[in-house]
């Protein structure tokens, strides 16, 4: 039996198992579907602190396992099919082997949602991105286009104008989930420029790699066209990966962990950390600083049971 088991491999997971390694407490971390979380899906990281040259995303979190593993952290590939959570100790079915520990920290993240268009994923890091906090400063100059409607998106579209030399915001629906402070923040930009009722059915040119036009299609009237676009930034919510949990741990009506203070769940011993609590800041720097949070929370509980 484990003391602490981690889910996820991303910036929270693999700093929660930098801290807990280094406290001897030999933890087991779950890689999970997408291993590394969402740096692994991005190119240059340039804003986290401590590498004034920048560095790719996937090295990045390449570096933070080795650093983890280097302290006595082990790896295992796989997602975590089954939780129970109703006792302890705590048990994960990974690939049909059940897993037992007695503080668990979870970190599994919030995948961003994808549209499922034909070339979309051979572009992920190539001109296609869900992270514009991100992304957003390679596209001096260059045109834009944001998908959605709703808060991410304007925040997005508004925050891009900073860097593009025009940014069109494409909304499935006349109406915005958005709310008005926000949509009317947008409206005010005259950098934006609005398509509605209109979706994007495919982006080019993936032989290239690299987005250099997407066709679009008005869904009242079947016009399709075919718009030049060098970055395509998708703000159509994320889904937090938390469905082994369901009727376990506090989670919001999205799925997200509610926390209880800290990096506390409902459940005494088991600990979150990174996107899949988090809705707001969402970025690499506080993924990390969350499991480090959780990290030092599993480790004090622990020596008050004794362990
Ligand atoms: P969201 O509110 O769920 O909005 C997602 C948007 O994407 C909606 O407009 C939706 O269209 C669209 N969409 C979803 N699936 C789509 C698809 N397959 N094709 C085309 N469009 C699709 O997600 P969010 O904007 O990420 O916000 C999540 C939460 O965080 C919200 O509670 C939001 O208020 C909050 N947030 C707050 C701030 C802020 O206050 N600063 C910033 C960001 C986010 P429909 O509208 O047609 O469904």
């Amino acid at each position: 039996m484990r003391d602490v088991i981690i889910i996820g491999s991303g910036c929270a997971g693999n700093t929660a198992a930098i801290y807990t390694a280094r406290a001897g407490l030999k933890p087991l971390v779950i890689s999970g579907h997408e291993p590394g979380g969402q740096l692994s899906l991005t190119t240059e990281v340039e804003n986290f602190p401590g590498f004034p040259e920048g560095i790719m995303g996937p090295q990045l979190v390449e570096n933070m396992k080795q650093q983890a593993a280097r302290f006595g952290a082990e790896y295992v590939t796989g997602k975590v099919e089954e939780a129970d959570l109703s006792r302890r100790p705590f048990r994960l079915k990974v690939d049909e082997e059940w897993h037992e520990c007695r503080t668990l920290i979870v970190a599994s993240g919030a995948s961003a949602r994808w549209l499922g268009l034909p070339n979309e994923q051979r572009l992920i890091g190539h001109g296609v991105s869900s992270c514009a906090t991100c992304d957003g400063f390679f596209y001096r100059d260059k045109k834009i286009m944001v998908i959605g409607g709703g808060d991410s998106a304007m925040e997005e579209a508004n925050f891009l104008t900073r860097f593009g030399s025009e940014v069109t915001l494409v909304h499935r629906r006349d109406e915005f989930r958005a709310s008005k402070i926000m949509l009317e923040r947008c409206k005010a930009n005259p950098k934006i420029k609005w398509l509605t009722s209109t979706i994007p059915v495919d982006i080019f040119d993936a032989s290239k790699n690299s987005v250099e036009a997407v066709r679009l299609k008005n869904v009242k009237t079947g016009e399709e066209w075919t718009q030049e676009v060098d970055g395509f930034f998708l703000a159509i919510g994320h889904v937090p990966n938390t469905q082994p949990f369901v009727g376990q741990l506090d989670l919001d009506t999205d799925g997200f962990i509610v926390s209880h203070g800290g990096a506390r769940t409902n459940i005494a011993g088991v600990f979150h950390a990174g996107d899949v609590e988090d809705r707001t800041y969402r970025q690499a720097i506080t993924a990390s600083g969350a499991g480090c949070k959780a990290a030092i929370e599993a480790e004090r509980f622990l020596e008050a049971e004794g362990h």
